[in-house]
């Protein structure tokens, strides 16, 4: 596809749930040895709620979708997590609604992933590297604007960005986390994973994985 639209946006949402569902115990590890072990649960119960939401949507627009998950990711994720995503969605939403009418190309795939990243920076005031999901977003816009570059298509752009934000979130073991919670363990925070690095890679290879669907 050159383009894709709210059908994507929809599988999106069904395919990020039931991989936040899937991954539910392993983001509680993750969180338990750096945070206080609720991102699992708090991530399952906002994507269950997404998905609860969007069976009564008829999507005229990717945006439109992305717009109501933002709304219900911040009204029921809740801790840190919960604000960032929402504003994240809601700034992709508005991307998405901007430029770019009904479907998404390839820039339109950066375009999304940019206003993401920058809505997590202006709410949570992360720089990369401080061992957040930034550190898997912000790699992930970048792949997929390089790829729309090239004259990649929106499909492959997602799957740059999954494998972006894959490695991204492999990037945060060895760092030392200076904001959230886990910026409380200072130096023993080295050696694991972020949490929220880690679900930002299972939602954008679930983007990926429904463009090529
Ligand atoms: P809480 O820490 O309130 O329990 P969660 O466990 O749901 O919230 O989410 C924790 C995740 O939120 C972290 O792993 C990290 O990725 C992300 N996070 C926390 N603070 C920030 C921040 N200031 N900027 C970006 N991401 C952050
Ligand atoms: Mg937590
Ligand atoms: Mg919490």
């Amino acid at each position: 596809a050159d383009s894709l639209g709210p059908a994507w946006a929809m599988d999106w949402m069904e395919r990020a749930r039931a991989a936040v569902s899937a991954n539910r115990i392993e983001l509680l590890d993750l969180d338990r040895a750096i945070g206080d072990g609720d991102h699992g649960e708090n991530m399952d119960r906002g994507f269950t709620a997404v998905a609860a939401k969007l069976t009564t949507l008829a999507p005229q627009s990717a945006a439109e979708v992305l717009k109501t998950a933002a709304t219900t990711l911040m009204s029921t994720v809740g801790g840190a997590a919960g604000p960032l995503y929402g504003t994240a969605f809601l700034r992709a939403s508005k991307a998405g609604d901007g430029a770019l009418g009904n479907t998404v190309d390839a820039a339109g795939v950066a375009s999304l992933l940019e206003a993401a990243v920058e809505g997590i920076q202006a709410r949570g005031k992360a720089e990369q590297g401080e061992k957040t999901m930034v550190d898997a977003w912000l790699p992930a816009a970048q792949a997929a604007r390089a790829a729309a570059d090239e004259g990649r298509g929106p499909v492959e752009a997602l799957r740059a960005a999954a494998d972006a934000a894959a490695q991204g979130a492999v990037d945060t073991e060895p760092l030392i986390a200076t904001k959230g919670r886990a910026s409380y363990l200072g130096r023993r925070s080295v050696g694991h994973r972020d949490p929220g690095a880690q679900s930002s890679s299972l939602l954008l290879l679930a983007a990926a994985e429904a463009a090529e669907a």
